[in-house]
C-alpha cells in the first residue's frame, strides 16, 4: 500500500514557477482542484515524475517544460499550481503502484447482422490518426458532426479480406474524462456507438504519456489493439521497446507501425480484424490492477450495475458526474452513490489522498511498472536531454528571432493566399462574366433571364470567389499544423491573446481575417476548446476584411485630403479594439472558459507530407461549396430579387433600384440611420452591402451615377458623393459623415457568407447574436462618433 502523505509532509518543497531555467525538478503535488488539475495529472505531472524548466516563451509567458519526454508549456499562474523538490529527493515509492493486469471475462458479441464492421481510432493528438486514416481509406471521407459539438471526426472505409470495415478518426485526447469537447466526443461515441473494435494509435517514443489513455480504453470492454506508431522515430532515437513483452504485460495486442509511409499498417488492421472475430466468442479482456482495495470495490459495484463497464464503475467510484448521470434511470441509483461515496472514503483515507490522484497515480504505476521492464532507453541519452525534432526549436522559439519569424511566415502565407489567390478569383470571375454574357446574349429578355444572369450566375460567382483562397489557405495551415509549427507560434503569442481572454492559436485565425473573414472562421478548427472558438468566431469579423476596403478608399479619397494613410489605419485599428473588448466581455460573461485549454504540448517538429496537406485543402474545399454555398446562393437571389422588385417599365437603373422593395426598406430606415448622418441612399448600400461588403460602392454608383460598374477609383462617383446635397442645400457627405459611414461599414452585419461560416461552425444561435450584435455595436460607435464630432 502506498502512503507517502507523511514522506510528502516532510519534504521540502517549491513552486514550480520559482524554478530558473535549466534545472529539473521533481513533481510533489498538484494544487487546485477540478478540470484543470485533473488535465495536469492527466499530462504526467504525477508524484515523482521530473520535470525540466526549458524555456520563457519570448514574451516571457508561458513557459516550456518537458515531462516524461514531451514538451509542455504552461503559464506561469499555472506553474505555480505546481509543487516541486529536488529531483533526487527520495519521499516516494513509485514501483509500488505496479500490480500486473487483472482478467475480467466478456460475453461474446453477436456480429451484426447487416455485417458491417466497424473501428475507432483513438489516440493523443499529433499521433498520426489522421495520417493512418488517409493512407488506408484513400481519404474517401465523410465529415461527420455528433450533437451539435463541432468537432471534427472522419469516417472512412476500406476492404480486408473481402469485408467492408468502416474506420472512423476521432479527434485527439489525452483522456476520456469528459471535460473538454473532444474528450466528450470521443466518450459520447463510444458509448452510444460501440465500434467493433477500438485501434489506439500510441506515439511510440513517448509510451508513458500516450499509453495513459490506453489504460482507460482498456476498460472499455470492447476489443483493443494497440499500433505503436512513429516506429522509425523510436528506431532512430535509439531505445529499444520489446514489443512482445510489452504485449504480455499489457495484456493488448500491440503492432508496430510507421503511418506516414504505411509500414506495418496491414498488419495492425489485421491484428484488429483478428481482435474483432475473437470477440465473437467469449474473451478474457485485460485491465489495470489497481490493488486489491479498488478490485474489489469494483468488483461489488460492478455487480450492482451490470450493464455498465469497467471504466464508468469506477469513474462513479470517482465522483464523475457524467458517470453518475449514467445511473439516474436506474432503480438502485441512490444505493450506488451511496455505496461508491463510502467506497471512496475508504480508499481516500487508505491512501491518504484524493480519489483523482490516486488513480492517476495507480494508471502511471501501472505504465511506468510495464517500460521499466520493456523499454530499454538510449544510454547515451542523460536525462533531461531534449529527443531528436526539437532542435527547430533553437531558432523558431528564440527569445529574439521567434516574433520576426513568426510574421514572415504569416506575411508570406497571407501574400499567397490572397495574391496568388486573386488569379484564380479573376479567372472564375472572368469565367462567370462569359458566361452571363453568352447566356446574356442567347436568351429572350425577361425576369428569367434577369434571374439566371444577374441572380443565380451573380450568386454562384459570389460562392465561387471564395474557393482558390481557401484552398490555398488551408494547404498552408495543414503544413503548419502537420509541422507542429502552429502550436509554437501559440506559444509565442500566447501572451498578447491572453490580455483578451484567449488562447495564443487564436492569433492565426484572426490575422487571416484581415484578408477574408470566411476561411478565418474555418481556420478556428484549430482551436481545441470550443468556448475559445466561439469568442475567436464572433469577433473576427471586426477584422476589417479586403472586401471592405473599396468603400474606405472611395471615401478617404472623397473627403479626407490631408493624413489618409493615419485614417486608414484608424479604422483598422478600431476594429481590432472593438474585437478585444468583444472577447474580453465575452470570456468574461457567457462564454467564461475552463481552465484546462492553457495546458498546450509542443509537439516534435515533423516533416508535413503534401499528401496530408492537399487532402486536407480538398475537404475544406469540398465542405465550404457543400455546407456553406448553398446559403451564400440562397441569399444572394434573395438580396437580387429585393433590388429587383417590383418591375417598372422604362426605369433607369436609378429610379429602379430607389423604387425596389431594398430602396423602400432603405427609405424605411432612413430615420434609424439619420442620427449617424446618413440618409436613404446610403441606407440601401448598407443592406445590399449585407450580400458582399464590396456591393456597397456599386449601390452608391448606382444609386448616385446610374452606373453599376463604379468602383472606388471612379471620378465621377467621387465627385457625385462631394457635391450632392440635401433638400435643404447642405452637403450629405462631410468629413464626419464619411468617417461614420465608415466605422458602420466597419463594425456591421459580418457578409452573408461569413454568416454561413457562423452558423456551420458555431450554430444558428450564435449566427443570430452575431447579426444582432455587430449591427448594434455598429449603430452605437457611429452614433457615438457622429454626435460628439458635430459637438466639437
Ligand atoms: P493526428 O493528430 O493524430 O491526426 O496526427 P497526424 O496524422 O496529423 O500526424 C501528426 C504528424 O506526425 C504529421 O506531421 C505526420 O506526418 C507525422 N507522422 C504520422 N505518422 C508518422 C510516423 O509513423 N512517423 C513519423 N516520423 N511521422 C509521422
Ligand atoms: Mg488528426
Amino acid at each position: 500500500m502506498i502512503n507517502n502523505q507523511d514522506k510528502i509532509n516532510n519534504t521540502h518543497t517549491r513552486l514550480l514557477d520559482d524554478e530558473p531555467v535549466g534545472t529539473t525538478v521533481q513533481v510533489v503535488r498538484v494544487m487546485g482542484d477540478g478540470a484543470f488539475r485533473q488535465r495536469l495529472l492527466e499530462m504526467g505531472f504525477v508524484r515523482g515524475a521530473q520535470v525540466t524548466v526549458l524555456k520563457n516563451a519570448p514574451l516571457r509567458d508561458p513557459v516550456e517544460y518537458m515531462i516524461m519526454g514531451s514538451h509542455i508549456s504552461l503559464r506561469h499562474s499555472e506553474a505555480s499550481q505546481v509543487e516541486v523538490t529536488d529531483k533526487d529527493a527520495e519521499f516516494c515509492d513509485m514501483e509500488d503502484a505496479f500490480n500486473g493486469i487483472v482478467e475480467t471475462t466478456v460475453a461474446g458479441v453477436e456480429p451484426l447482422a447487416d455485417n458491417v464492421l466497424r473501428i475507432a481510432l483513438i489516440g493523443n493528438p499529433n499521433c498520426g490518426k489522421t495520417s493512418l486514416f488517409n493512407n488506408v481509406t484513400g481519404a474517401k471521407e465523410k465529415v461527420g458532426n455528433y450533437g451539435g459539438v463541432t468537432v471534427d471526426s472522419k469516417e472512412g472505409w476500406f476492404t480486408i479480406g473481402g469485408r467492408k470495415v468502416q474506420l472512423v478518426d476521432l479527434p485527439g485526447t489525452y483522456s476520456l474524462t469528459e471535460y473538454s469537447p473532444e474528450e466528450m466526443y470521443v466518450r459520447t461515441y463510444i458509448r452510444d456507438n460501440r465500434p467493433d473494435a477500438i485501434l489506439n494509435i500510441v506515439d511510440a517514443g513517448n509510451l508513458e504519456r500516450n499509453l495513459y489513455l490506453t489504460t482507460q480504453v482498456m476498460d472499455m470492454n470492447i476489443p483493443v489493439v494497440i499500433a505503436l506508431n512513429m516506429w522509425d522515430e523510436l528506431e532512430k532515437s535509439g531505445d529499444h521497446l520489446d514489443v512482445e513483452m510489452m504485449s504480455r504485460l499489457l495484456g493488448a495486442r500491440m503492432v508496430p507501425m510507421t503511418a506516414f509511409n504505411g509500414h506495418g499498417v496491414k498488419d495492425v488492421l489485421q491484428a484488429a480484424m483478428d481482435a474483432i472475430d475473437e470477440s465473437e466468442q467469449e474473451t478474457l479482456h485485460h485491465n489495470v490492477n489497481y490493488g486489491t482495495l479498488i478490485e474489489n470495490s469494483l468488483k461489488e459495484l460492478g455487480g450492482m450495475c451490470p450493464t455498465l463497464d469497467r471504466y464508468t464503475v469506477l469513474k462513479i467510484i470517482e465522483n464523475d458526474q457524467h458517470a453518475i448521470d449514467l445511473i439516474s434511470g436506474q432503480a438502485n441509483a441512490e444505493e450506488v452513490k451511496k455505496t461508491a461515496a463510502e467506497m471512496r472514503k475508504r480508499i481516500e483515507r487508505d491512501y491518504n489522498d484524493d480519489i483523482v490522484s490516486i488513480v492517476t497515480d495507480l494508471k502511471y504505476g501501472f505504465v511506468r511498472g510495464a517500460l521499466a521492464e520493456a523499454l530499454t532507453p538510449n544510454p547515451d541519452r542523460a536525462t533531461g536531454e531534449t529527443k531528436p525534432g526539437y532542435s527547430l526549436d533553437r531558432l523558431l522559439t528564440n527569445r529574439w528571432l521567434a516574433l520576426p519569424i513568426l510574421l514572415a511566415l504569416m506575411w508570406l502565407m497571407f501574400e499567397a493566399t490572397f495574391t496568388l489567390g486573386a488569379y484564380p478569383q479573376e479567372w472564375i470571375e472572368m469565367g462567370i462574366g462569359k458566361l452571363g454574357e453568352w447566356i446574356g446574349s442567347t436568351m429572350p429578355d425577361g425576369i428569367l433571364k434577369d434571374l439566371i444572369v444577374d441572380g443565380i450566375i451573380g450568386g454562384v460567382g459570389g460562392v465561387l470567389v471564395f474557393l482558390p483562397q481557401i484552398l490555398i489557405l488551408f494547404f498552408f495551415i495543414s503544413l503548419l499544423e502537420d509541422s507542429g509549427y502552429m502550436a509554437r507560434a501559440a506559444f509565442i503569442v500566447d501572451r498578447i491573446m491572453h490580455r483578451v481572454g484567449l488562447h495564443g492559436k487564436s492569433f492565426i485565425p484572426y490575422l487571416i481575417g484581415f484578408g477574408c473573414g470566411v476561411p478565418a472562421i474555418m481556420a478556428t478548427r484549430t482551436l481545441e476548446n470550443r468556448r475559445d472558438r466561439i469568442v475567436t468566431i464572433l469577433t473576427i469579423p471586426f477584422m476589417s476584411c479586403s472586401a471592405r476596403l473599396p468603400a474606405y478608399l472611395l471615401l478617404v479619397a472623397a473627403f479626407f485630403t490631408a493624413k489618409q494613410g493615419l485614417i486608414l489605419m484608424s479604422i483598422y485599428l478600431i476594429g481590432i479594439l472593438i474585437a478585444a473588448l468583444t472577447a474580453i466581455i465575452l470570456s468574461k460573461t457567457i462564454l467564461k472558459h475552463d481552465k484546462t485549454q492553457f495546458v498546450m504540448e509542443l509537439p516534435p517538429y515533423r516533416k508535413p507530407t503534401a499528401r496530408n496537406a492537399t487532402i486536407h485543402m480538398w475537404s475544406k474545399g469540398k465542405q465550404y461549396l457543400q455546407k456553406m454555398g448553398t446559403i451564400i446562393l440562397a441569399a444572394s437571389i434573395i438580396v437580387w430579387a429585393l433590388g429587383y422588385f417590383p418591375r417598372h417599365e422604362g426605369q433607369t437603373p436609378q429610379e429602379q433600384i430607389e423604387n425596389s422593395f431594398m430602396g423602400m426598406m432603405g427609405k424605411a430606415i432612413e430615420p434609424v440611420v439619420e442620427p449617424l448622418g446618413f440618409n436613404w441612399q446610403m441606407g440601401v448600400s448598407v443592406l445590399t452591402g449585407a450580400a458582399a461588403k464590396e456591393i456597397v460602392v456599386s449601390t452608391m454608383g448606382v444609386l448616385y451615377t446610374g452606373e453599376s460598374d463604379a468602383d472606388e477609383e471612379s471620378t465621377s462617383l467621387k465627385e457625385k458623393l462631394q457635391t450632392a446635397t440635401k433638400p435643404n442645400g447642405e452637403h450629405v457627405f462631410n468629413p464626419i459623415v464619411a468617417y461614420s459611414f465608415m466605422l458602420f461599414i466597419l463594425l456591421y452585419f459580418p457578409c452573408i457568407a461569413a454568416l454561413a461560416a457562423i452558423r456551420r461552425e458555431a450554430g444558428t444561435k450564435w449566427m443570430l447574436f452575431e447579426i444582432v450584435y455587430t449591427t448594434a455595436v455598429a449603430w452605437i460607435v457611429s452614433f457615438i462618433f457622429y454626435q460628439v464630432a458635430n459637438l466639437l
